[in-house]
């Protein structure tokens, strides 16, 4: 699986609209051409009844190849008619022919059965605009991430500077990224607020976007509360939340800890981060919460899976978003 069902219909949808326009835009161009100059429907017609001739001369034998080659002369002829007369006209040669947008596929998405670059891009800008969304900022790249916010001094206590150690977190979420795919390691990051999280999740996101891959990004408040909407029957979608959650490529929930927290956001955390972790799909966990704070608001069988599975990175220095306003 990559791209979601309705990420792909919608793609579909556009392929077939755009073979659609450009068709009919052909035959009205045609159309008032041959309003204005009826000659040309003569000569089109002519032109085609060559071809068909040609195509009966096959089965005449020893003289086949001669009479071919007479129509072949008498076609180009013809062509040669049509292509005077456009130009007469004031029109380009190719006027008449259907302009797809993309000629490859001639806008059917597909070329010897595989899809198209053309498709190939409408379904990741459709995944895009999918992800923007669900989430208040834009999708990031690693190239933005601006080392120069974390301070330079070193921690007495961990005898490292944020600088060097975000240099090393930048450094591990770009090699993450660049071998993506759909068993790449489960992730949490941790730290306080404004370290550059979401930042660095989000270009984690695109990296596996443009891989093809399906991603699923938002706050853990929101996909918890759409899923809850959707379990009692509050919602049309029935059950594609919970699907999209448990099978998407990859899922980051934003800012666990920050939701409300009752008896279903427990079992439905529970639920998605059991599956995920039994299938093997990758999940990347952003949170404020220290692991102590993680064992203590959630239940252990949920913060034992996440210490026990995914790869910490915890993230040091001061606010950014503070420093970035100054
Ligand atoms: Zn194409």
């Amino acid at each position: 699986m990559s791209y979601n069902e309705q990420i792909f219909e919608k793609a579909k949808k556009e392929i077939s609209r755009r073979r659609h326009t450009a068709e009919t835009q052909a035959k009205q161009r045609r159309d008032e051409l041959i309003t204005a100059c009826p000659e040309i429907e003569e000569i089109e017609q002519e032109i085609a009844r060559a071809g068909l001739e040609a195509i009966r001369a096959i089965s005449m034998g020893a003289n086949a190849q001669e009479y071919i080659g007479k129509l072949a002369k008498k076609n180009l002829k013809q062509q040669q008619l049509r292509k005077d007369l456009l130009i007469n006209i004031g029109v380009d040669e190719d006027y008449l022919e259907v302009k797809y947008n993309c000629p490859v596929c001639e806008d059917r998405g597909t070329v010897d059965g595989k899809r198209c670059d053309c498709f190939k891009s409408l379904l990741k800008k459709y995944a895009y605009d999918e992800l923007c969304k669900c989430s208040s900022v834009k999708l990031s790249s690693f190239n933005g991430f601006r080392l120069d916010f974390y301070p330079s001094q070193q921690d007495p206590m961990t005898g490292i500077s944020p600088r060097e150690r975000m240099c090393e977190v930048l450094n591990y979420c770009r090699s993450w990224a660049d071998d993506f795919d759909r068993k790449a390691p489960s992730v949490i990051m941790y730290g306080a607020t404004g370290l550059g999280k979401t930042h660095l999740s989000l270009a984690m996101a695109k990296a596996a976007l443009d891989k093809g891959y399906g991603v699923v990004y938002g706050s853990t408040q929101n996909l918890l509360s759409r899923l809850e909407r959707e379990k009692f029957g509050r919602s049309q979608d029935n059950g594609a939340t919970e699907k999209m959650l448990l099978e998407c490529d990859l899922l980051i929930l934003d800012d666990l800890g920050a939701e409300f927290s009752t008896s279903f956001t427990i079992s439905a955390l529970y639920n998605i981060i059991n599956t995920r972790m039994t299938t093997g799909l990758p999940v990347i966990i952003n949170t404020n919460l220290s692991f102590e704070e993680l064992e203590q608001r959630y239940t252990q069988r949920i913060s034992s899976r996440i210490i026990g599975d995914y790869t910490p990175i915890e993230f040091l220095g001061r606010d950014i978003r503070q420093l970035k306003s100054m």
